[in-house]
């Protein structure tokens, strides 16, 4: 990494002070990570507190460099709470190795009753690729056969107990597909499908109308109106889009926080969005008396070893933070901060308008961009906030003004 640095710093004129700061930032044990290291690129990390989950309460890491995220979700999280929590029923745990053959669909029929009649001898070639997988209790379980245009796809779902399961599932699909080979079929692929469809985990749960009420609007309207946004997005995807984005938000700095593949997620989760129908809504609220019940459900593959987590301190002071000690419990607290995330989405959207909480937040990033130090930045926001337009222009003379 010095080396690289060092080059770098030619090429692109890094001067002393930059060169010091990206060696201050890189960890020895990152270089052994990804190619080509040469520091490491942090972001902020806070925590939700008190989302309470089946009963318990969870204290979650989230990383994000999104000023409202962290703020939106602890604000959903004690709304739910203080109407009773999260229920997330545990989930299964099986990731798709798909195995694709070329196929003319005038054979469908033959060569899907070969691969049914041998299901058996293909979960076993599957095992014998990765025995250890067997061994704890997982390992693959079934033999589905998809017919696609041109192309079979043998998906093989594998219990990858704690872990994500990407590679153990390649390693087994790949074993799938050399076996298929020998067959005469012609393999076109063998690799996991991230459309986790057998790791879906579904979260409830009821927001009283207590709990939803601003200082001008009651509960129930604000129910009322953060069911119509709900039924928005399940009918228009623009709206859908943005609606999943805000529950990703959530979910997503929860994930890095925990050290699993969020790009992963994020594929699943809008590949589920939609699977079989028009791209729509993951999360749900109807209005009933007492005011909202919420649902989401998500595919969620997530580990609790493997890849690269708990290989840093840092992954691992996270663990001892949350306290969450499976892939399930990590999967029913994740979707929870989702649907928690969403809440207080829809309820600023209901009610004030989304804006009103975000720019609060973003005047401090704004603060910061036009060059506020950190004793500075207070008294920028303040100034900005009595300001009917804010922009980089007026932060700058609200600065130059603190200054003078
Ligand atoms: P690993 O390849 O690290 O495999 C899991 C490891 O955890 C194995 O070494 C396994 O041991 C060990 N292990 C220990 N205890 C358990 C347990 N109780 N249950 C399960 N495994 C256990 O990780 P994954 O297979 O989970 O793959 C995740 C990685 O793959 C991520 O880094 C991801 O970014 C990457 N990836 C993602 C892709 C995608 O999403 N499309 C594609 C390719 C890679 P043993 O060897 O004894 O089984």
């Amino acid at each position: 990494p010095a080396a690289r640095r060092q080059r770098l710093a030619q090429t692109a004129n890094l001067n002393q002070e930059q060169l010091d700061f990206l060696k201050r930032q890189a960890s020895p044990m990152n270089n052994e990570l990804v190619e080509n290291y040469i520091s490491d690129y942090r972001l902020p990390m806070g925590v939700v507190t008190d989302l309470l989950v089946n009963g318990r309460t969870y204290l979650v890491p989230m990383v994000t460099e999104e000023p409202s995220v962290i703020a939106a979700a602890n604000n959903g999280a004690k709304r739910v709470r203080l109407s009773g929590g999260f229920t997330a029923p545990k989930q299964t745990h099986q990731v798709i190795g798909q195995v694709v053959l070329v196929d003319q669909p005038d054979h469908h029929e033959r060569t899907k009753q070969w691969l049914l009649d041998h299901a058996d001898q293909l979960l076993q070639v599957a095992n014998a690729a990765r025995p250890s997988m067997k061994a704890r209790g997982g390992g693959a379980r079934q033999v589905k056969v998809r017919e696609l245009p041109g192309y079979l796809s043998v998906d093989v779902y594998v219990d990858v107990q704690e872990a994500m399961g990407a590679n153990s599932v390649n390693t087994m699909a790949e074993a799938v597909g050399h076996f298929l080979s020998d067959q005469g079929f012609h393999v076109l692929t063998a690799i996991l499908s991230n459309l986790f469809v057998g790791s879906l985990q579904t979260v409830t749960c009821h927001v009283t109308n207590e709990q939803l009420a601003t200082k001008t609007m009651a509960g129930s309207q604000v129910a009322q109106r953060i069911a119509q946004l709900s039924e928005l997005a399940q009918v228009d995807e623009f709206r859908a889009a943005t609606h999943n984005k805000g529950i990703m938000n959530g979910i997503d700095a929860a994930v890095i926080a925990s050290g699993n593949d969020w790009r992963s997620v994020e594929a699943g989760a809008h590949a589920y969005a939609a699977d079989g129908h028009p791209y729509r809504g993951l999360a749900t609220w109807q209005t009933d008396k007492q005011g909202l019940r919420g649902q989401l459900t998500i595919p969620l593959s997530l580990g609790i070893v493997g890849g690269s987590i708990k290989l840093s301190q840092q992954s691992k002071i996270n663990y001892q933070l949350s306290q969450i000690h499976s892939s399930a419990e990590l999967a029913a607290v994740v979707a929870s901060i989702g649907l928690a995330q969403n809440l207080a989405a829809l309820r600023a959207l209901a009610t004030t308008g989304i804006q009103a909480g975000h720019m609060q937040l973003q005047y401090r990033s704004l603060a910061l961009s036009v060059g506020a130090k950190d004793d500075e930045v207070d008294a920028v926001v303040a100034a900005l906030q009595k300001l009917d337009h804010v922009d980089r222009q007026t932060a700058k003379q609200a600065l130059e003004k603190i200054r003078r």
